[in-house]
C-alpha cells in the first residue's frame, strides 16, 4: 500500500486528492485534508476517481496504420516516434512549418504543455498550436487582459467566505464546480445577511438558491452589466475615488451606459427592471461583492465583452483586491490555467507574453536559444480544423482531448480529420470519438501515473506525485514530446536541436518554466519542487526570496498596465451569432451534467456516474412540448442549420418557453447520432476566437416511433462497450450507458419507426452472447410484437434483451446489477410480457451518488413529511460529499405535491 498526494484531473476548483496504490493498482482516493480547495471533500466525479483507473479501456502500445481503410499494427516506441518525426519532417520541408499543428488539452499538465509549446514554436517555427481551453477559457483571458492588464484573477476561494454578495453569472457552480458550491452553502449559513444573485437563462441547481435570479435571455449580459453599472452610477453607489485614481477610460463607458436604462435592458434581457436595479443595490451596497463566473460568459461570440461589462462594474465600485471581492472567473478544466502560464495557445508565449509583441518574442527566442518565435499568427482552435479542412495544414497532433466530439460544428471537424494527411493522436484512452481519425495512436500515461504541477482557478500550484506506473507502455506526455522533438530536429538539420530538449524529468521542465516567469506577472522563481512537496500548493505570484504566494492581487490599486491603472473597456450589447427564426425557433444551450466529465472518455467508463443521468435528454418547458405534442421520454429530431441529433426530449421546471438544454457530454461512442456539436456554431469571439458553444438556433421535431428495445449485459460490459458502440449508427435511435454501482451492467436503448434490421440484431445478440441457445430462454411472441432473450450463467441472469414493450428495464436492470437468480423470473422470462412483475418497482434515478439513494426513496420519505435533516438522519443522502444537497432541497420544495410529480420518465 501506498499513498501520494495529487489532485483531482477534472474540474479547475483543482481539489486535492489522497491516492492509495496496492500493487500497481489505484484502489481508493479521498480528499486532502490539508489541500486549500477542497480541505478534504470531493464531489462526487473525484470521489469516484478511483473506479476510472482500471486499465481495460486504456490505450497501451503505440499502433499505426499506413491505410485509412487498414486495421492499426503495433509498434514499439523507436518506430513509433521515428515514423512520426519522418512524416512531420517531410510535411514541413514540403510545405513549410505552418503546414502542421498541434491541438492540445487543459488536462495537460504545466510540464507537457510547456514542451509542446516549445516544441511548435521553438523548433519547428510555426504558432499553431491551440488547445481545448480556447472553447472553455480565452474570453476571460482576454476579459482580464483588456481591463486589468495581465490574465491573472484577483480574488480567492477564501473570498467566498468574506464576500457579501456573491454575483453568480453563467455558471452552474453547482454542477460544474461542486466543492466551490458546498463552500457557497456554508457561507450563507455562517452569513444569512450574504445574498447571492444568479444570472443564468435557466433556473438552475445554483439559481435555485439565489436570493435573486436574473434569468435574461441568452446573450443578453452585457445590456445586463451596463445597465447595473447606469443604476450604481445614477444611485451614487460608484466608487469615484477609485475610479479616479485607479482606472482610465470611464467616461466614454458613462457615456455608453446612459442609454442602458433598466427599462431599455428589461426589454433586451426580458427581466424585470426592478431586479435589475435590485441586484446593481446589492452589487454595488454589499462593501464586498464577489463575481463568480464561467462559461456563460466565455463560450460567446462576444465574450471578452461579456467579461469586461462585469470587470467593469468591480472597478467602478473599487471592489477588487480587498477581501470578498473581486472578478473571479472559474476555470473549466484543471490546468486551464497553467496552459495559459505557459502560453500553450496559437497568440500567447511563455510567462503570460503575447505572440503580437516583437520584444516578448525576442525575449522567449532568448530564453530557449532559437533564433526567433515566428511572427505569423498561429491558428486558433476554430480556424486551426477548417484550415485542415482546407488543406492549408495537412498534419495535425492532438493531445489528450476529443475533437471530434468537443468542437462546435461537428460536420466540418469530422470532414477535416478525415481530409488531413496524418493525423496523431495523443491518448490515453484506446476508444474517443476521434481514435477512428488517427493515422497513428500514442499511449500516454495519465491521471495518477504522471508527476508535475498544475494549477487551479485561485492560482494555486499543486506538485502531484505519481501513485503507479502507467499501463503498457504508456509514457507521460512530456517525455514523448520531447523524444520525438529530439528526432525531429535530428531530421530538421535544426541548428540547436541538441541543446533544445535536454530534460530528464518532470523537474527539470519546471525549473526552465519557472525561469521563464522571472520577473513576469506570474514570477514563480521562490517556488521548487521541493517546496510543493514539503510545503504544499503555493499561489502566485511567489518571487525569489519571498516566504510565500499572493492571495489576492490588486490591493495596492497598480495594476500590470503601461500606466499602472485599470481599463475600463467600453462594450456595448450584440447580438448572439445566430438569431432564431421562423425555421429554426428554439434557442439551443448546451453545458455540463452534475456526474459527467467532458466527452465522457473517463467518466464513461464508470457506472456509478451514469446514476444520475442515464443518457442525454434535451430539456424543454412543459408548455412548449404540449403545443408540438411532445411528451416525456419522446425522442425527438433536433436540428440546426449545421447538424441533426435525436434524444429523448424530457419537460423540466429549468427552462423558459423557446430554450432548450442538451448536456454536452454525449457524443457518438454513447449516442447513434454525434451530440449537441452537431448543431452548435464554429461563430467565434473576434478577440478571444472563443466559439459560441452556448448558443444556436434550432428546430424540434417529434420522431415517431413504434417499437422500442432495451439490451442489457453484466460480465465484461467495459471490455463490450466499444464493440456495441460499433452497432450504433445502425439504428434510428440509440443510446448507450452503464448501471450499477460496482459490477457494471451495460444498457443499449433503442428506438425505431421502420423496422428491426434482423441483421444488426444478430450481430447484437452474438456480441452480448444472447444467441447461445444453451445459456439463454427465448420468448418470441410475433402476434403481439414482443420478444424476449434471457442470458443465464452459473444460474444467474447476465444478459437480455427486450423488444417491442420495454417497460420491465429498469426494474430488470436495477435486479441483474444487484445478482438476479434466473429461478426468481423464469416464469416471468416465458411469460408474453415486457412488464415488470406486479409489485415489483425500479428505484428510479440515484440522486445521492456516495450513498446510493434513488429519487423514489427521497419522495417517499418526503412523501411520509421527511425534513431534510430526517432524509439525511434516516436515509443518509447528502451526508458525503454533498453533491446531491441542492436536488435534495429542490424535492423538498416540492413538498407534498410528491403524488403529482412524475418520477424520472425512461423509455
Ligand atoms: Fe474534482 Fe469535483 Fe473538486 Fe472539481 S469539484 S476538482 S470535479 S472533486
Amino acid at each position: 500500500m501506498k499513498e501520494v498526494k495529487s489532485t483531482c484531473c477534472y474540474c479547475g476548483v483543482g481539489c486535492g486528492i489522497i491516492i492509495t496504490a496496492d500493487k500497481g493498482k489505484i484502489v481508493a482516493v479521498r480528499g486532502d485534508p490539508d489541500h486549500p480547495a477542497n480541505y478534504g471533500r470531493l464531489c462526487t466525479k473525484g470521489s469516484n476517481l478511483h473506479r476510472s483507473a482500471a486499465t481495460d479501456t486504456r490505450l497501451l502500445f503505440p499502433e499505426l496504420r499506413l491505410e485509412r481503410e487498414s486495421s492499426r499494427q503495433k509498434l514499439d516506441w523507436d518506430e513509433a516516434l521515428d515514423y512520426a518525426a519522418g512524416r512531420f519532417a517531410g510535411i514541413i520541408r514540403e510545405h513549410g512549418p505552418d503546414s502542421v499543428a498541434f491541438y492540445v488539452s487543459g488536462q495537460l499538465l504545466t510540464e507537457d504543455y510547456y514542451i509542446f509549446n516549445k516544441l511548435a514554436k521553438g523548433l519547428i517555427g510555426t504558432n499553431n498550436i491551440d488547445t481545448n481551453s480556447r472553447l472553455c477559457m480565452s474570453s476571460a483571458v482576454t476579459g482580464y487582459k483588456k481591463t486589468l492588464g495581465a490574465d491573472a484573477p484577483p480574488a480567492c476561494y477564501e473570498d467566498i467566505e468574506r464576500a457579501r454578495c456573491i454575483f453568480i453569472a453563467g455558471s452552474n457552480t453547482a454542477y460544474a464546480h461542486p466543492i466551490l458550491f458546498r463552500r457557497i452553502e456554508a457561507a450563507r449559513q455562517a452569513n444569512p445577511g450574504l445574498k447571492i444573485i444568479v444570472v443564468d437563462p435557466r433556473r438552475t441547481d445554483t439559481a435555485s438558491v439565489a436570493d435573486l435570479h436574473l434569468p435574461i435571455l441568452p446573450g443578453t449580459d452585457v445590456a445586463l452589466f451596463n445597465a447595473m453599472l447606469h443604476v450604481l452610477l445614477w444611485e451614487g453607489l460608484a466608487d469615484m475615488d477609485y475610479i479616479r485614481a485607479h482606472t482610465d477610460g470611464f467616461d466614454a463607458l458613462k457615456d455608453t451606459v446612459r442609454e442602458y436604462t433598466p427599462e431599455s435592458a428589461a426589454d433586451i434581457c426580458g427581466v424585470p427592471a426592478k431586479d435589475i436595479i435590485q441586484a446593481a443595490r446589492w452589487f454595488g451596497g454589499s462593501g464586498a461583492s464577489l463575481s463568480l463566473y464561467c462559461q456563460g460568459l466565455n463560450q460567446s461570440s462576444h465574450g471578452t465583452d461579456k467579461n469586461a461589462g462585469l470587470i467593469n462594474l468591480h472597478l467602478a465600485t473599487g471592489q477588487i483586491g480587498k477581501p470578498g471581492a473581486g472578478p473571479f472567473s472559474l476555470t473549466g478544466q484543471m490546468n486551464a490555467m497553467g496552459g495559459r502560464e505557459v502560453g500553450g495557445m496559437a497568440n500567447l508565449l511563455p510567462a503570460h507574453r503575447d505572440m503580437a509583441n516583437p520584444a516578448h518574442r525576442e525575449e522567449v527566442a532568448r530564453l530557449w536559444g532559437v533564433n526567433q518565435i515566428p511572427s505569423q499568427p498561429g491558428k486558433t482552435a476554430v480556424e486551426l480544423f477548417e484550415a485542415l479542412r482546407q488543406g492549408e495544414i495537412k498534419a495535425v497532433w492532438i493531445v489528450c482531448t476529443n475533437p471530434a466530439l468537443s468542437m462546435p460544428d461537428q460536420g466540418r471537424v469530422r470532414e477535416a480529420l478525415e481530409k488531413a494527411e496524418f493525423v496523431i493522436l495523443q491518448e490515453a484512452y484506446r476508444h474517443t470519438e476521434t481514435s477512428p481519425y488517427a493515422d497513428l495512436l500514442l499511449p500516454a500515461a495519465s491521471w495518477g501515473e504522471k508527476e508535475g504541477t498544475v494549477t487551479n482557478s485561485e492560482r494555486c500550484i499543486t506538485r502531484l506525485q505519481p501513485a503507479r506506473i502507467p499501463p503498457g507502455e504508456a509514457r507521460p506526455d512530456w517525455e514523448i514530446a520531447t523524444d520525438f522533438a529530439r528526432r525531429l530536429g535530428s531530421k530538421l538539420r535544426h541548428p540547436s536541436w541538441q541543446a533544445l530538449f535536454p530534460y530528464a524529468s518532470a523537474e527539470a521542465v519546471f525549473n526552465e518554466h519557472r525561469e521563464s516567469t522571472r520577473g513576469r506577472d506570474l514570477d514563480i522563481t521562490g517556488l521548487s519542487y521541493r517546496l510543493l512537496g514539503e510545503q504544499g500548493p503555493q499561489q502566485w505570484p511567489f518571487r525569489e526570496g519571498e516566504s510565500g504566494g499572493q492571495v489576492r492581487l490588486y490591493a495596492d490599486g497598480v495594476f500590470p498596465t503601461p500606466t499602472g491603472k485599470a481599463g475600463f473597456m467600453n462594450v456595448r450589447y450584440q447580438k448572439v451569432a445566430e438569431m432564431t427564426d421562423a425555421s429554426y425557433p428554439f434557442h439551443f444551450n448546451t453545458g455540463r451534467l452534475r456526474d459527467q466529465w467532458h466527452g465522457m472518455t473517463r467518466t464513461g467508463t464508470v457506472a456509478r456516474l451514469f446514476s444520475h443521468a442515464e443518457e442525454p435528454v434535451l430539456s424543454m418547458n412543459a408548455e412548449d412540448m404540449r403545443l408540438r405534442g411532445i411528451q416525456d421520454g419522446d425522442v425527438a429530431q433536433v436540428s440546426s442549420r449545421r447538424g441533426a441529433c435525436t434524444v429523448r426530449v424530457q419537460s423540466s421546471p429549468e427552462m423558459q418557453p423557446s430554450q432548450v438544454f442538451m448536456p454536452m457530454h454525449w457524443g457518438s461512442r454513447f449516442m447513434s447520432t454525434s451530440g449537441a456539436n452537431a448543431l452548435t456554431t464554429p461563430a467565434f469571439d473576434p478577440v478571444s476566437f472563443q466559439p459560441e458553444l452556448k448558443h444556436a438556433a434550432v428546430k424540434i421535431e417529434k420522431l415517431p416511433y413504434r417499437w422500442q428495445m432495451v439490451a442489457l449485459r453484466k460480465n465484461g460490459a467495459l471490455a463490450m462497450l466499444p464493440r456495441v458502440q460499433a452497432l450504433l449508427p445502425g439504428f434510428q435511435h440509440a443510446s448507450l450507458g452503464l448501471s450499477g454501482q460496482d459490477e457494471p451492467v451495460l444498457v443499449l436503448r433503442v428506438a425505431g419507426d421502420a423496422p428491426l434490421d434482423p441483421i444488426l440484431i444478430e450481430r447484437l445478440d452474438r456480441l452480448m452472447g444472447l444467441d447461445d441457445p444453451d445459456a439463454t430462454l427465448r420468448y418470441d411472441d410475433a402476434r403481439r410484437g414482443i420478444s424476449k432473450r434471457i442470458l443465464v450463467d452459473h444460474g444467474m441472469v447476465v444478459g437480455a434483451r427486450l423488444s417491442g414493450e420495454t417497460m420491465a428495464r429498469d426494474w430488470l436492470k436495477e435486479m441483474m446489477a444487484s445478482g438476479l437468480p434466473i429461478e426468481q423470473i423464469r416464469l416471468w422470462a416465458l411469460a408474453p410480457v415486457n412488464t415488470a412483475p406486479a409489485g415489483s418497482v425500479a428505484r428510479g434515478k440515484i440522486v445521492c451518488n456516495c450513498n446510493n439513494v434513488s429519487e423514489r426513496e427521497i419522495f417517499d420519505a418526503i412523501g411520509k413529511g421527511s425534513d431534510l435533516a430526517f432524509l439525511q438522519s434516516g436515509l443518509r443522502c447528502g451526508t458525503e460529499c454533498g453533491s446531491c444537497l441542492p436536488e435534495l432541497k429542490r424535492m423538498l420544495a416540492r413538498g407534498n405535491r410528491f403524488s403529482q410529480m412524475p418520477m424520472t420518465k425512461t423509455l
